[in-house]
C-alpha cells in the first residue's frame, strides 16, 4: 500500500465515529497523509453497521443521480477489499427477488425496466428459472421475479476492523470508548467561525478539521456546533442463526417483494450463519428499538418455509439498531457552509457506499476538491 507523505501542515482531522462510513473515511485520509485522530463513544463498528443486512446494491434507488451513485460505490468493493488487504468477508452471487401478488408483479416488473434504462444488469426470470437457479429453496406462490448477478454483501465487522488497523499502520490514532461531548468554535473573521476543539469524555482534541459519521447520532453532535442535520432514523433488527451448511447455490442475497408479508431477506455469512432481516420498517418514533419477540418469530417461520434447511436451527443472536435517514432519504455528505471545517457524512445504504464515501470525502478533505458527483447531496439543499 502507497502512502502519501505525511502532510504534517495540514493538521488534525478528527473523525467521530467508527462506524463503516468513519473507518472508511479515516483509512482514506490515512492513505493520502492526513493526520487522523478516529474516535467512538463505544466499542468500533457496534452502531447501525453490526446490525446491518450489509447488502450492496443499486436497487430501487431513485433518481438516477442517486442511482449511480450506489452502482459506483458497489463496483468499488472489489478494490476497496484488495486496498483493505485481507479477508473482509465479501460474497458475490447476485440477488434473487420475488413477488407474490399481481401489484406486486407490476411494480417489480416496472422497476426491472426502469433500472435496465440505467443500464444495471438485472432481468427478469419466471417461476422455472427461480427453481432451477436456487433448487432448494421453496416458492410458495410467484407472479413475477428478478435476478441481479453483480449484487453481493459483506462482513461490516471485518471491513470496520481492516480500515481500522491499516489507517492505525499509517499512523491514525483510534480512540474508542471517547464520547464526544462538546464542539467548541472559535471565530476566523468576517464573521466566520470553525471548529477548534472537539470536547470528550477524555478530554479535549484541538483540531483543523472534523468529520461527523455518527450514524444516526450524527444529528445530535453537529448541534453541539450549532449545525442543523434534518435525520431520521427507523428501528431495524436482524436475526443471525447457527451456522448451516450452503443455504444457496448460485445467488448472495434473496428478497422477497413488499407484497409477502412479512417481507423479509436472507443471507447467509461466510461463516455459515444466516442473516434474516425482516418484517415492518419501525416508525421514527418508534421507541422499541427494534421488533419485538412476535415479530421476530414470524419472520423466523416464513424464512424456514422459504428456505427449509433453516427448520430446527438455532438463533444465536438478535441484532436490534437504527437505520440513520436524512429527511430525503439521500446521503448528506460535505462540507457545511455555516463552519467551513465542518465535514458531515451520514446516510441509509451506508454498506453499499462505504468504498465511495470514503474515497471521495477523502479527496473533499484532504486537496479541497469539489466533487461534482456529490453536489445533489450537500447539505444545504435543505436550505
Ligand atoms: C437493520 C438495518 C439494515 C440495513 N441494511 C442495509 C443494507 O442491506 N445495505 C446497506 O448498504 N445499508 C444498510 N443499512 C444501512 C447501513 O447499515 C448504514 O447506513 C451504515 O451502517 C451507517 O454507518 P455509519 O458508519 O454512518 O454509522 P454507524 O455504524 O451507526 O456508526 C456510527 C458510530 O458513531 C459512534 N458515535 C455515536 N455518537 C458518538 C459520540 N457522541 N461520540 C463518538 N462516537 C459516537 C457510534 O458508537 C457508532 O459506532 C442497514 C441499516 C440497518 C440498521
Amino acid at each position: 500500500m502507497t502512502v502519501a507523505n505525511r502532510k504534517d501542515t495540514k493538521g488534525t482531522t478528527v473523525v467521530i465515529g467508527a462506524g463503516i462510513l468513519g473507518a472508511s473515511i479515516a483509512f482514506h485520509l490515512s492513505l493520502r497523509g492526513e493526520r487522523v485522530v478516529l474516535l467512538d463513544a463505544s466499542e468500533p463498528g457496534q452502531g447501525a453497521s453490526s446490525v446491518s443486512f450489509a447488502w450492496m446494491n443499486g436497487h430501487n434507488k431513485t433518481p438516477q443521480h442517486y442511482h449511480d451513485l450506489n452502482r459506483r460505490s458497489l463496483d468499488m468493493w472489489d478494490r476497496f477489499a484488495r486496498q483493505l488487504g485481507g479477508d473482509v468477508g465479501l460474497v458475490w452471487g447476485g440477488q434473487l427477488r420475488w413477488a407474490s401478488t399481481a401489484q406486486g408483479a407490476n411494480d417489480l416488473v416496472r422497476r426491472v425496466q426502469q433500472m435496465q434504462t440505467w443500464g444495471y444488469p438485472i432481468r427478469s426470470c419466471d417461476n422455472s428459472e427461480l427453481i432451477s437457479l436456487e433448487p432448494r429453496l421453496s416458492f410458495d406462490k410467484v407472479t413475477a421475479a428478478s435476478f441481479t448477478a453483480i449484487e453481493g454483501h459483506v462482513d461490516t465487522e471485518k471491513v470496520i476492523g481492516a480500515c481500522i488497523r491499516n489507517a492505525g499502520a499509517m499512523g491514525a490514532q483510534v480512540r474508542a470508548h471517547t464520547k464526544v461531548q462538546r464542539l467548541d468554535l472559535r471565530e476566523t473573521g468576517k464573521n466566520g467561525v470553525a471548529i477548534s476543539t472537539v470536547g470528550t469524555t477524555h478530554g479535549d482534541i484541538p483540531c483543523d478539521r472534523v468529520v461527523i459519521a455518527a450514524g444516526p447520532d450524527t444529528a445530535e453532535i453537529a448541534a453541539y456546533a450549532g449545525v442543523e442535520v434534518p435525520l431520521n432514523h427507523t428501528f431495524g433488527a436482524s436475526i443471525i442463526t447457527e451456522s448451516i451448511p450452503p443455504l444457496f447455490d448460485i445467488i448472495a442475497v434473496l428478497h422477497t417483494c413488499t407484497d409477502y408479508k412479512p417481507q423479509m431477506a436472507l443471507r447467509q455469512l461466510d461463516d455459515g450463519s444466516v442473516m434474516i432481516h425482516g418484517g415492518l420498517h419501525g416508525g421514527a418514533n418508534d421507541r422499541s428499538l427494534g421488533k419485538d419477540e412476535a415479530e421476530i418469530s414470524e419472520v423466523l417461520s416464513h424464512a424456514r418455509q422459504i428456505a427449509p434447511a433453516l427448520e430446527g436451527v438455532a438463533i444465536k443472536e438478535v441484532r436490534r439498531g437504527r437505520r440513520p435517514i436524512p429527511a430525503d432519504g439521500h446521503p448528506i455528505l460535505g462540507y457545511t457552509e455555516s463552519i467551513p471545517n465542518l465535514y458531515l457524512a451520514v446516510t441509509h445504504s451506508g454498506v453499499t457506499l462505504a468504498p465511495l464515501v470514503g474515497e471521495l470525502a477523502a479527496m473533499e478533505i484532504s486537496d479541497g476538491a469539489g466533487i461534482g458527483m456529490l453536489e445533489p447531496f450537500r447539505l444545504e439543499r435543505f436550505g
